[in-house]
């Protein structure tokens, strides 16, 4: 693996075709059918390929976009950067995905008030678990709102077999390294099957070009995937189904040992539905409890993370959006009490009996 990594990454240095290299292309065609979609398009980043989503879907000022509260900052950030609106709802305290009864509590209140047009709905498919689709695609389609999966830590899920990264008019993802599918640098994707979207896509992540880069039909990003990072994806892409089964037998293990242990309670995967456990997360019963045994693991030489310490609707940045604390309950006492511990496909047996022994003996 090492060696073909460097094989692909020299060849590319020998080409010289650093930007647009035949690599984009051969990964976005490889990407394409592991997904099973029609279209990929790569870009630069998770962010950018969000907000590209948005801008191929004409979203922006007075748009109101729907969006989870507790995720990553980049799912409402890439809402403000079009100049829409984003309109948080709270999560299912099982899944850590959006609530898909409160989103509908949500837009039926914007359609009453009628002073701004919901247009669509991002849904995350936090730490690896896709979101609830089958519901998310009915309230969308009742609604007539464009639905965006961000599958950043989910690319590689599944509902039913249906694989993550095909749900959604879009859906989006990340390469960043520390992604289930990393590359050594930045990098992002979009997957569609509508193939206006797919053709708007690849003019706005180049400025917006038609016939060439230098004819521009609308107001576009500079945001392509470098070859260097397609030629690494590439390779790592052959490896990622073992990859995300590898994953899938350390949290099966990690269940089997700690299913007993009444301190935390475990992560919970709806039936059909498979992770790709970009992060184990645990659910410790008080923020005290949490802070405990993070330190407990940490004397142990055992790196603990929050994701995340704060919802979005209490982020300074959105201040001016008039949120209080309460307004989401849900995501502010899980964000009290979540905290995620190692996971990796290449984590040693004898690492995870530690991280194991020393968490039941909190
Ligand atoms: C990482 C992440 C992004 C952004 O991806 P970048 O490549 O870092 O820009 C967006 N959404 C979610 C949920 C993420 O975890």
């Amino acid at each position: 693996m090492e060696s073909e990594l460097k094989n692909s990454i020299y060849k590319v240095l020998e080409d010289g075709n650093f930007i647009m290299g035949k690599e984009v292309n051969d990964l976005e065609s490889e990407l394409a059918s592991f997904i099973n979609v029609k279209h990929c398009v790569s870009c630069a980043n998770g962010t950018d390929a969000l907000q590209l989503a948005l801008m191929a879907m004409d979203i922006g000022p007075r748009d109101y976009v729907f969006a989870p509260t507790f995720t990553f900052f980049s799912t409402a950030e890439a809402i403000s950067l079009v100049g829409a609106r984003p309109v948080f709802v709270d999560i299912k305290a099982d899944t850590f995905n959006i609530d898909v009864d409160k989103l509908v509590t949500k837009i039926e209140m914007i359609k009453k008030e009628g002073h701004a047009l919901p247009k669509a709905i991002i849904s995350v498919d936090l730490f690896g678990l896709p979101a609830n689709y089958p519901e998310l695609a009915s309230i969308a389609k009742k609604y007539n709102i464009k639905l965006i999966e961000d599958a950043a830590q989910g690319l590689g899920g599944e509902i039913n077999k249906e694989i993550a990264g095909s749900f959604g008019d879009i859906a989006t993802t990340s390469f960043f390294p520390a992604k289930p599918l990393g590359c050594y640098g930045d990098g992002g994707a979009l997957f569609t099957n509508n193939d206006h979207y797919a053709q708007t896509l690849r003019s706005l992540r180049v400025h917006g070009k038609g016939s060439s880069k230098y004819d521009n039909q609308r107001i576009g990003m500079n945001s392509r995937l470098d070859t260097i990072q397609a030629a690494i994806l590439l390779v790592k892409l052959k490896i990622f189904k073992e990859e995300v089964n590898l994953r899938n037998e350390i949290a099966k293990k990690y269940y089997r040992s700690l299913s007993s242990n009444k301190n935390f309670r475990l992560p919970i995967i709806p039936n059909g539905y498979k992770s790709v456990w970009a992060q184990y997360s645990l659910l410790a019963d008080s923020n005290e409890d949490r802070n405990n045994i993070m330190q407990k693991l940490k004397s142990k030489n055992i790196p603990t993370v929050v994701y995340y310490q704060k919802p979005l609707h209490l982020q300074s940045a959105y201040a001016h959006l008039d949120y209080i604390e309460g307004d989401f309950p849900v995501s502010e006492e899980i964000s009290n009490r979540i905290f995620s511990i190692p996971m990796s496909p290449y984590l040693s047996k004898d690492d995870l009996d530690e991280i194991i022994k020393a968490l039941n003996s909190v």
